[in-house]
């Protein structure tokens, strides 16, 4: 089997005692191996692509909760819109109109995270804190029905340099802490490199992939 078996014990022990969830990111990696962390009990899984996601949902459990983590086009929320359960990179208002709309559609309410940049890198997507504070408005307003904003996520810097990582992390935890309420709860930062930083950080959620299922090709 390809999952790590102890490391997942390990890391769900750990989580548990910190009350933080773990989203178990599943991208590239095959049906079987989603299974297989599924039998020893996983239940929330990510996922970064339209497609792949789609494709994996009709082939598992009806149980799992899906979240979608990566960069979502607009023209494709109407392929998740019918299952998914957390879509953590709303990085635009106009994203957030159309999964209202898909999940209307749907008779859904759909919960959302909206993505802050935080990382010195251009390549990662996000809102500035202006654009996010936008967004809160239109949400404040209650055009948008049927999406539920339950927090913020972000994704730090790619870099050894724990000082620089730190930093972003506390960054969105500041944000975060502007905006928290009874619905607004959920803070979704750290990854298998820095998971236990974000962790220190606020994190309420992490995303881990390569901890869990091995490295990706
Ligand atoms: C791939 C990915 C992860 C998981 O990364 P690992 O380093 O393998 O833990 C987490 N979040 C996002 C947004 C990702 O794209």
């Amino acid at each position: 089997m390809a999952v790590n078996e102890a490391q997942y014990k390990l890391i769900i022990e750990e989580l548990a005692k910190k009350q933080v969830q773990l989203v178990a990111v599943s991208k590239i990696k095959p049906v079987e191996d989603i299974q297989a962390l599924y039998d020893l009990g996983q239940r929330d899984f990510g996922e970064n692509y339209v497609q792949e996601l789609v494709d994996k949902q009709a082939q598992l459990p009806a149980d799992i909760h899906w979240h979608f983590i990566g960069h979502l086009q607009s023209n494709k929320v109407k392929y998740i819109a019918p299952f998914v359960h957390l879509i953590h990179g709303i990085d635009s208002t106009k994203l957030l109109q159309e999964v209202n709309k898909q999940a209307l559609k749907n008779n859904r309410t759909i919960d959302c995270l909206l993505q802050v940049h935080i990382a010195q890198e251009e390549t990662k997507f996000g809102m500035d804190a202006t654009e996010l504070a936008e967004a809160m408005k239109l949400v404040a307003s209650n055009a948008l029905p049927n999406v539920r904003v339950k927090g913020l996520m972000g994704m730090a810097s790619f870099s050894d340099d724990a000082a620089t990582v730190r930093n972003e992390f506390g960054q969105l935890k500041a944000l975060f802490d502007q905006y928290a309420s009874n619905t607004f709860t959920t803070l979704s930062m750290g990854m298998s490199g820095d998971y236990q930083m974000a962790i220190e950080e606020g994190s309420t959620m992490v995303r881990i992939g390569s901890l869990l299922f091995g490295a990706r090709g």
